[in-house]
């Protein structure tokens, strides 16, 4: 089954550390004047600059459980303002789902194995830390050109998919056809979204549209209402809200996004330096290997424990930020339990999982055999491919693609090899980052909620529960990537210090 939400699919045909160097890790952390390094380069916790509390404001104690992108951002926004955080992770290494891998890559290649790409427009925030600590942000080369699709069991290039008679084929009514014929094919669900999109004047309020009534209907309800046809919603159909569908496509216009923004960008050396920077800055702020075990909400405070090298530890603080997913918050028990909306929320939201095939080659073949390799591929065992760490000086290549969690490298290299339209003999090794066996990173991010969740889940998902508050991808208007979790995490780090 293709995976639901995929930025790169938006018309799939069913609804879908490396670490740093020490080096490198003293010339991100030495960019904060006044910071001081201890031995092993991470930054002297309490010796960096840090500006007073915001005015008048006393400083804080923040717990801030999971380390990945939106706890480290978070916290990092906090210690600017002068409060005592401490960051528990879980997990032997920060960044969580912002991962990138080196091992067992051949000639410096590297892959990142969750986040894999920004937009610009969009992820605003994030360009800001960029800029900040001096990243480059390399585009994505090539990374959404000439896709070719497997529809049928049969490849399609672009110009198949702007053919009238290839449309007609699949099902399409003639005003489809006329609008595919003059746009690309992932922008089909502008079609249908278009008389909607004008009616959110407020990012964060999908129920001032006067579209209600859309949270009580599928996708698919409201595209067979529209007159689309059954090809059409065989593409772009699907079961979750046709309003949280139209608000997101709203969210993306009111910010100048396309649906499927052409040109994507990625961090030179991978996506992990962000989160290894703000980890380097926060320095012995970020403890590793500390699961939060419980958490006791008071109305003045909060006081969790959580494990350390086999020892259980209790730790008191004004606030707690909970930057772990909600599939991981589940099984945290909380004294007192969490009230019957925030249950719900914690219980009930939906996430999906996901793995990453990586195909290492001997040569670049597909530039041999002059086929694109941005290839979807709409199979559970390969999504879809691409190409990745072309700034690498080799002759070697790189295909990285996403599937289903679980699964295996064979199987993901069997489905590349029935669909590609080559011999692909010098790929030299093939593997899955699988998400699905990580033990607590396996929840990769939210899917579109079912008719009538939104309802229940808006805005409580953003919401503090008293002193708890919810940081993450998920806890975000837009909720998917790497910027949901840095807005997220500003918008917590603001809230705590003008609390
Ligand atoms: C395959 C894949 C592709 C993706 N592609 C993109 C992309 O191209 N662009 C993009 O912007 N985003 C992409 N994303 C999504 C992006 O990676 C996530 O949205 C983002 O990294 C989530 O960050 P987070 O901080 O909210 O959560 P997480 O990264 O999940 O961090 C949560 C942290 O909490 C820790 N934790 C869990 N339980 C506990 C506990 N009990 N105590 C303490 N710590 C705990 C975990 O170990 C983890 O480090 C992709 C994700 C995947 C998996």
């Amino acid at each position: 089954m293709p995976l639901p939400n995929d930025p790169d699919n938006p018309m799939g045909a069913v609804p879908p550390r490396a670490t740093l160097g020490r080096r490198e890790l003293l010339k991100l952390a030495g960019g904060l004047a006044g910071t001081i390094l201890a031995t092993d380069g991470r930054a002297i916790a309490g010796a960096a600059q840090q500006p007073a509390p915001s005015a008048g404001r006393a400083k804080k104690r923040v717990i801030v459980a999971g380390g990945g992108i939106g706890g480290l951002c978070c916290a990092y926004e906090l210690v600017r303002r002068g409060h005592d955080v401490t960051v528990h992770e879980a997990a032997g290494r920060a960044g969580g789902h912002v991962r990138t891998v080196r091992d067992p890559l051949a000639d410096g290649l590297y892959v990142d194995g969750g986040a894999e790409h920004f937009t610009r427009p969009g992820y605003e925030l994030f360009w800001g830390y960029v800029k900040e600590f001096n990243l480059t942000a390399l585009p994505y080369g090539r990374r959404r050109e000439n896709m070719l699709r497997v529809i049928d069991g049969k490849l399609h290039t672009e110009e198949m998919l702007a053919d009238p008679k290839v449309l007609a084929g699949f099902g399409f009514n003639q005003r489809e056809i006329d609008f595919l014929a003059r746009e690309p094919w992932w922008k089909l669900p502008a079609l249908y979204y278009a008389p909607y999109l004008d009616a959110f004047h407020d990012e964060y309020k999908p129920f001032d549209a006067g579209l209600d009534r859309l949270d009580q209907m599928t996708l698919t309800d409201l595209l067979k209402q529209d007159g689309a046809s059954a090809g059409a919603i065989r593409f772009i159909g699907g079961s979750s809200s046709a309003l949280h569908s139209v608000w997101h496509a709203g969210l993306l216009k009111l910010r100048g996004v396309p649906l499927f923004p052409p040109e994507v960008f990625r961090i030179k050396g991978g996506n992990q330096t962000l989160p290894d920077t703000f980890n380097a800055r926060l320095g012995e702020r970020v403890r590793l290997g500390c699961p939060v075990t419980s958490i006791e909400r008071g109305d003045t405070g909060v006081r969790v424990r959580y494990r350390e090298a086999g020892h259980e530890k209790t730790l008191e603080g004004d606030w707690l930020v909970s930057a772990m997913s909600l599939v991981k918050l589940r099984e945290v028990p909380v004294t007192p339990a969490w009230p019957e909306v925030r249950l719900e929320v914690v219980k009930g939201f939906p996430y999906y999982t996901a793995s990453r095939p990586v195909f290492q080659s001997r040569t670049r073949f597909w530039e041999r055999d002059k086929v694109s390799p941005n290839i979807i591929f709409n199979e559970t065992a390969l999504e879809h491919s691409w190409r990745m760490a072309d700034d690498v000086e080799t002759d070697r290549g790189l295909l990285v693609s996403t599937a289903a969690g679980f699964t295996t490298a064979d199987d993901a290299l069997a489905t590349f090899r029935k669909f590609y339209p080559g011999p692909s003999e010098d790929i030299e090794q093939a593997f899955v980052i699988d998400w699905a066996r990580d033990p607590w990173a396996m929840a990769c991010e939210p899917v579109n909620y079912a008719p009538g969740r939104l309802r229940r889940f808006w805005p409580k998902v953003i919401e503090p529960e008293g002193r708890v508050q919810f940081v993450g991808a998920y806890a975000d208007n837009l909720n998917w990537g790497m910027e949901a979790a840095t807005r997220s995490a500003n918008r917590v780090a603001r809230a705590i210090d003008q609390a």
